[in-house]
């Protein structure tokens, strides 16, 4: 697209936010729901585009829809309630009013999407901005540009009347920055915590607000008292699903050393058979098959060791068996940054506390998990992360009613959830008068001679 292109688009996009805006909250669940519908009689073609984009096999795909269409659906039902206008208690300084606070569209929603979820995430933003009655222009991965295009489409065809409120913007960085200076509302990026700098800094020109979900780089702590075996099934899952392509996938692991021996022989175990192209896909990207070799490669060149694979798991084409490592300094890249590949490190430390504090020791705080039959939801509740399992592993992100999102480097605000609707609204204050007690003597600008004592008498009384 051209710069007058995208003008052109969110030109449109503007003049449909507003009918949609009005519509109920019960017409624009139909709607949503519509689109959902229209999802699944065209998911054959919506998996295969995804698998052909990203390399992930397609039970990962139908997964990945399925999630998606749960927030859809729990979105598109609650949105009404969540952000139904509220009654306040007006104090006494306004008793002759009914206070209300209503919350409303933002406007125009600009979305920027990444690629290793390229249908889940967006869909649980876009459900988000659209329920709450914004129109959004929707900006995919250049990878995954047309998985984008077939979920666009799809909205569409269900809402042929409206299918400006749901409009596609393809391209790369150029087309994401032109968005972010377009004069949308409030921008939604998903991606990494690099170019999550760079949206809001583009942002700032226009003081357009933003919601970044970022990168992660998180921990799972295993205690004395968890159950071994589903900590290390859960290791195994969180780690390498996805080739570990996963913002909330495990990075690093912290066992309390007293379980530590059974926990490698279990997490060696489930990890034995696993392959590449097999129980997972390849790495989508070729600069993320080199982020992966070049932590790998560092953390080994400095005291780190192979626990599990070695050079040999890089067979080419992005294709990379498990990598489990252990010893690695925790000032290293492997351990410090998302390596976002099928790699884990795993640590021994002396007991939770530990395991908290090495777990909240970098900068991105997205997701962790705690396995222990007594200490887990106290633990949750001492981690910097904006979302906790506890004997589970990536649960809330299946939960529809959570919010989802990180704090630090991980980036602000949230998506999912009553949080998540809340995010693509703006609160608006309204007071309306029900009588007029004291002749508006307190706001009137040429005052009663009883105005100084009424005001000295309620500082006191209420303050004294
Ligand atoms: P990325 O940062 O390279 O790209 C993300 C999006 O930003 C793409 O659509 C890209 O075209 C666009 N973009 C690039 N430069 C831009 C610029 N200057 N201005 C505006 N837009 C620009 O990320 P990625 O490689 O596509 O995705 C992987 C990253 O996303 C990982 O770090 C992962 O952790 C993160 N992620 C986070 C979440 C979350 O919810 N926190 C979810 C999924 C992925």
């Amino acid at each position: 697209m051209t710069t007058s292109d995208l003008d052109h688009l969110l030109a449109r996009s503007r003049a449909a936010a507003a009918p949609w805006g009005s519509l109920t909250f019960g017409e624009r669940e139909r709607q949503l729901r519509r689109w959902a519908t229209e999802l699944v009689r065209s998911r054959t073609a919506v998996i295969a585009t995804v698998c052909e984009e990203t390399g992930k096999p397609r039970a990962d795909a139908e997964l990945e829809l399925l999630v998606g269409l749960e927030h859809l659906r729990w979105t598109a039902r609650h949105a009404g309630q969540t952000l139904r206008g509220r009654r306040v208690f007006p104090g006494i300084l306004a008793a002759e009013h009914q206070a209300r606070v209503e919350r409303r569209p933002v406007g125009v929603v600009g979305v920027i999407g990444p690629w290793n979820y390229p249908v889940l995430t967006p869909l649980g933003v876009l459900a988000g901005a659209l329920a709450a009655g914004n129109a959004a222009v929707f900006k995919p991965s250049e990878y995954t540009t047309q998985t984008g295009r077939a979920m666009v489409e799809a909205f569409a065809r269900a809402n042929p009347g409206s299918a400006d409120v749901l409009r596609l913007l393809p391209g790369g960085a150029e087309a994401g920055e032109a968005l972010c200076r377009g004069g949308v509302d409030k921008l939604a990026f998903t991606g990494s915590t690099r170019t999550g700098r760079a949206v809001m800094a583009a942002c700032a020109d226009t003081l357009t607000p933003v919601v970044l979900e970022c990168g992660g780089n998180d921990a799972l702590l295993v205690a004395e008292d968890a159950d071994i075996g589903a900590a290390a099934r859960a290791a195994a899952w969180g780690a390498f699903s996805n080739a570990g392509q996963t913002c909330a996938g495990v990075e690093r692991i912290y066992v309390a050393r007293a379980v530590g021996e059974e926990f490698l022989a279990a997490l060696t175990a489930e990890l034995e058979p696993v392959r590449a192209g097999h129980h997972y896909g390849r790495l989508t990207t070729p600069r993320q098959e080199e982020v992966v070799r070049v932590h790998v490669e560092d953390a080994t060149a400095n005291g780190g060791r192979f626990l599990i694979g070695g050079p040999e798991s890089f067979r080419g084409a992005g294709l990379v068996d498990p990598v489990v490592l252990a010893d690695v300094p925790e000032d290293r890249p492997a351990v410090r940054e998302e390596t976002f590949g099928p790699v884990v490190v795993v640590r021994l430390v002396r007991d939770l506390d530990e395991a908290v504090a090495r777990a909240n020791a970098v900068p991105q705080a997205l997701g962790a998990a705690v396995f222990s039959r007594s200490a887990g939801a106290a633990v949750a509740g001492r981690l910097r992360a904006g979302m906790v399992s506890v004997n589970g592993m990536l649960t809330f992100a299946g939960v529809p009613g959570l919010p989802f999102g990180g704090n630090g480097a991980s980036g602000f605000g949230r998506v999912h959830g009553r949080e998540g609707l809340m995010e693509f609204t703006s609160a608006q204050a309204v007071t309306v008068r029900r009588a007029d007690l004291t002749g508006s003597g307190l706001t009137r600008l040429r005052s009663p001679w009883w105005k100084p004592l009424v005001l000295r008498a309620l500082i006191r009384l209420r303050h004294g």
